[in-house]
């Protein structure tokens, strides 16, 4: 489906979410990946034929994947892959298992699913928190953190605190001082999370008992069943083989971690959002990103708080239906907002809102800020007095194009604008009415005396 497609490249502003998500997709594949080599083992095959035939896949497991990765993220997380090797025989010399059997081999499996899954997912459900509550931060104070790696991001915060950067509930609560409503927000991300991760451990053991089972009966060589549990083309759409497990496995990832993220940075306005209900100033975000055909059209969508707790219904996104008039949008978001089992009709606006969606919540104050639809992000509004002057934008954003622009240039006979203002050269004579005229109206060119040093610095580096 060219939708799906679509929405599969979509990527975040954020490098280090990107590298988040992708530490966590691979290492839960590696572990999908021992369990079916085990399984591979467990029906006869020796261990060097079950691991060559499971990374034999020409798609994806190219050997170096695995270790590329481990080795991209060795100073981040240091989870490691157990073995895994059934104690239940798998194969009985090609005669079907009975159910005790099978209820044996299920155990062991979902042992090593839970014993090896659940530290690692504690760990990137804060770290995916964590980085959402900065990130919202840093989008707030408009400060680009956003090319930096995961290991850079944490080294500078670990740095900066004094602290190690939290993998556990426990620490981060201590570390952030985190208000229930925070709290609550993490641990409904935990819970839905935690509960895929379930889902996809009871698909791997029903990919394994289908393959075999069929395979037995089918009268097939061990060595077949074994090659058809790891991929298969004819069966990859649901949890049928370790392929289709681990596509899956990629899609909850992605979008769950994004989930978190996205309730990081909306959870720490939540009790603004409560306030908000008494006064007239509400608490906005505006949707940032997402690529494919049903983002695109709601780019720059501007969205308001509301707490949790007055979501009566929630398919029913108006702000009016929860009795709020608010004249700047219909449209309330809240910690959690998704859309799942609805169809794409029906979606509503929330981050994500799809499979592998990487939109996301920009905070934004109206008074002082827009959506600059052309860079698809929030920035400072111009200055009334820049505006007069046909200036639109420039000074405070931050890619190169923009850097050149901050550099100071005329703007007419004597003036120059240089970062956020606009400085007008005064004669010696006239300098000191001028800078009193300035501090009563600062919304008047800022005097500069010629031949001060200031003037030399300003208007001598000028461009024209
Ligand atoms: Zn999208």
């Amino acid at each position: 489906m060219v939708d799906e497609k679509d929405q599969q490249h979509e990527v975040k502003d954020e490098r280090y979410v990107e590298d988040l998500i992708e530490y966590y997709q691979t290492y839960v594949n590696g572990l999908i990946n021992e369990i079916f080599v085990g399984i591979g083992i467990s029906l006869g095959l020796d261990e060097k034929k079950a691991y060559s035939i499971a990374k034999s896949d020409p798609k994806k497991l190219e050997k170096a994947v695995f270790k590329d990765i481990f080795d991209k993220f060795k100073n981040v997380f240091k989870h490691r892959f157990p073995k895994f090797r059934t104690k239940t025989k798998v194969f009985n010399d090609g005669k079907p298992l009975s159910p005790q059997q099978w209820e044996r081999i299920n155990k062991e499996i979902a042992d090593y699913w839970k014993a090896n899954t659940e530290k690692v997912t504690e760990d990137v459900t804060v770290k995916a928190y964590v980085l959402g509550m900065k990130s919202g931060k840093d989008r707030k104070t408009r400060t680009d953190n956003t090319k930096k790696s995961l290991e850079t991001i944490i080294k500078n915060e670990e740095k900066e605190s004094g602290k190690k950067f939290s993998d556990k509930f426990e620490e981060a609560y201590r570390n952030y001082d985190f208000k229930n409503s925070e709290k609550n927000a993490m641990n409904r991300a935990f819970s839905n999370i935690a509960m895929h991760v379930s889902d996809t451990g009871d698909g791997i053991k029903q990919a394994i008992r289908k393959n075999v089972t069929e395979g037995i009966n089918e009268g097939k060589s061990s060595v077949e069943i074994a090659s058809d549990l790891y991929w298969n083309i004819q069966k990859e759409t649901g949890n049928e083989t370790a392929e289709s497990v681990r596509k899956n496995w990629n899609r909850i990832a992605a979008t769950e971690m994004n989930s978190i993220f996205e309730a990081g940075i909306l959870a720490p306005y939540e009790g603004e959002a409560m306030e908000s209900l008494k006064s007239d100033k509400g608490v906005y975000f505006v949707r940032i990103g997402g690529t494919c055909d049903w983002c695109l059209p709601r780019q720059g969508t501007l969205v308001r708080l509301v707490p949790i707790s007055i979501v009566a219904d929630a398919g029913d996104e108006s702000l009016k239906s929860m009795g709020i008039e608010d004249p700047h949008t219909d449209i309330a978001i809240w910690v959690g907002k998704n859309n799942v089992g609805r169809k794409k009709a029906d979606w509503n606006i929330c981050c994500p809102a799809h499979p592998y969606n990487r939109a996301s919540f920009s905070p934004i104050d109206l008074d002082k800020q827009e959506y600059d639809s052309k860079l698809g992000r929030v920035v400072e509004k111009v200055p009334e007095s820049l505006r007069q002057l046909g200036i639109k934008r420039g000074e405070q954003l931050k890619t190169d194009a923009e850097k050149e622009e901050r550099k100071p240039r005329y703007i007419g006979e004597n003036r120059v604008q240089y970062n956020r203002n606009i400085y007008e050269a005064v004669d010696k004579s006239v300098a000191d009415a001028r800078l009193e005229q300035w501090r009563k109206d600062p919304s008047l060119p800022i005097p500069v005396q010629i031949g001060s040093p200031q003037y030399n610095r300003i208007f001598g580096e000028a461009s024209r």
